[in-house]
């Protein structure tokens, strides 16, 4: 079959720009190997419940911002989605609580009492981070491509920002532990365990900037959605269908086609079978699933290759469990972010420092019989999940371990749940392998590193002139993020001067 754009798998990236190519009137197809759509997004039914892979917290649904931007264009509804308040609950070993709301008083009195050794320093801290997030959101909305814009192209887009966009200048090479000075570790600690959690690295790691929008982002309004992200994702495929494109389900892509000169010119299906397209190939793949299973390592460009044995993400492991109603109502948030050991004198480790308990929400409970679906999130090293391919009965001691340790955690941190929780399943990275083939199970994004605020270049060029990117690993944002690039890309593929002619500089 023959398309002007051909799509390569359906989470919510791939989704997003075939929604948006397809309602523009691009002839375009999206392949996925599963039998549904949503990758990391697509959820898990069982016995009755249907759980959330994720957190449940999704930020940019305000008017204006990127959900409400896309779905303005598109021809069907968005998903049903609520404000969370608070955003969620920061629980700390000694039981001490911040809820992240956005309502300022309560919160600054929350953090002066969580954190009496540097009360004034930590309110110093999330009040100089408002600003300069809410200017950094409000010129992203005029801007989408602001991340990947020339340097003087980006100072003249912060311009109506005035004071703030000098801000944001000046501190884009920081890290969020330089901007932490005067606060004790114990309010460092706080600040990694949300980091980490929603960009994957610590406050030594996290640019000022990312952290911004990062930390902000639970006081400025996060969302759940009715149904989880399974319905976004459901939501986008069935815009895709409207408008006349083609998702095709069951479709494993092996590599990309190339003409006699090179050229990529479409994909080859594992069934054999050629889809060509003649613009665009668009990859939902993690950067090193593009490079090593589309392009081929082969052509490869060594500088790329270098990067991708450099790129590491986190694994996940999950507690998918069922709440009785009656505890849910009486709990401080449906979503508690404990951070389990101080570790006072080491680095924060998240593997045995934190767990993410996420409830649905009472009206939208996912739960049968008087009970609600919960997902409980922690993080392991891919590596140990990787070398049982020998025994899968090693694997199966490996994971009841694992979840024997979390169990224990989470009564721990979280002593209200009592007996009023019970397990369903389980989810390993090596389950997430199975469901998305992302290498190694890792899930979630790269950190964004001080430096790399600013995009080199746009987050979609590859290394070969018609092939793009989108995708968790080469945007940050979580959902958000992913729907930012995915506008990003279908702009550029949609723009009369396209050339279809970026290389990406690697
Ligand atoms: C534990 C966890 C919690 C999270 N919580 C939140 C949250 O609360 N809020 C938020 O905003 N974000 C959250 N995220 C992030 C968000 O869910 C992901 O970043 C996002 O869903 C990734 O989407 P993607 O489009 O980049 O790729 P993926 O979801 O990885 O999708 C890629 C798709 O490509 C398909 N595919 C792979 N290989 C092939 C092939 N050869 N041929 C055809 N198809 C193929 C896969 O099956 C998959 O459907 C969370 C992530 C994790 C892991």
């Amino acid at each position: 079959m023959d398309y002007e754009v051909v799509v390569v798998g359906g989470g919510i990236g791939g989704l997003t720009v075939a929604a948006l190519l397809a309602q523009r009137g691009t002839n375009v197809c999206l392949l996925e190997r599963e039998s549904r759509v949503g990758g990391c997004a697509a959820g898990f039914d069982k016995f009755g419940y249907s759980f959330e892979s994720g957190y449940g917290l999704y930020a940019a649904w305000q008017p204006n911002e990127i959900h409400d931007r896309v779905f303005s264009e598109l021809p069907v509804d968005p998903p049903e989605v609520r404000l969370l308040e608070p955003g969620y609950v920061v629980r700390l070993p000694d039981q001490s609580e911040v809820a992240l709301t956005g309502k300022t008083e309560p919160f600054e009195e929350n953090l002066r009492r969580a954190f009496p050794e540097c009360a004034n320093t930590a309110v110093a801290f999330y009040r100089k981070l408002a600003p300069v997030s809410a200017a950094l959101r409000r010129t992203l909305q005029r801007v989408p491509d602001l991340l990947s814009a020339s340097s003087s192209r980006r100072a003249y887009s912060l311009l109506p920002e005035g004071k703030a966009a000098a801000q944001i200048l000046t501190s884009s090479q920081q890290t969020t532990l330089d901007r932490l000075e005067g606060t004790s570790w114990r309010f460092r600690r706080f600040i990694d365990v949300q980091l980490q959690a929603l960009v994957q690295a610590n406050s030594a790691d996290v640019g000022y900037l990312a952290a911004a929008l990062t930390l902000s982002a639970p006081r400025e309004g996060m969302f759940g959605i009715r149904g989880g992200a399974a319905a976004l994702a459901n939501s986008l495929a069935d815009s895709i269908r409207q408008s006349g494109a083609r998702v095709r389900l069951d479709t494993p892509v092996l590599r990309l086609a190339y003409d006699s000169k090179g050229a990529a010119v479409g994909v080859v299906l594992l069934s054999g079978e050629t889809v060509t397209a003649s613009r665009a190939i668009v990859s939902n793949l993690t950067l090193w699933d593009t490079y090593g299973k589309l392009v081929g390592l082969n052509r490869t460009p060594t500088e790329m290759r270098k990067r991708l044995n450099g790129l590491r993400s986190w694994g996940a492991y999950l507690l998918y469990l069922a709440l009785d109603e009656r505890a849910a109502t009486s709990l401080v948030s449906n979503h508690v972010l404990a951070l389990t050991h101080w570790h006072e004198a080491q680095d924060h480790d998240p593997e045995t420092s934190q767990l993410l308990f996420a409830a649905a929400p009472s009206w939208d409970s996912r739960g049968s019989h008087g009970k609600r679906a919960v997902t409980v999130h922690a993080f392991t090293d891919v590596d140990d999940w990787f070398t049982f391919h020998q025994d899968e009965t090693e694997l199966e001691e490996r994971d009841q371990q694992m979840l024997e340790l979390v169990w224990a955690r989470l009564h721990s941190a979280m002593p209200e749940l009592g007996s009023n929780i019970e397990v369903i399943d389980t989810a390993t990275p090596r389950t997430f392998y199975d469901l998305t083939r992302r290498k190694l199970g890792m899930v979630g994004s790269l950190s964004p590193a001080a430096g790399n605020f600013w995009l080199n270049g746009p987050s979609y060029a590859t290394s070969l002139p018609n092939l793009f990117i989108v995708s968790d690993t080469t945007y940050p944002g979580g959902i958000a993020g992913l729907t930012q690039s995915a506008l990003v890309l279908a702009n550029s593929l949609t723009s009369k001067q396209s050339s279809f002619r970026l290389v990406r500089k690697l």
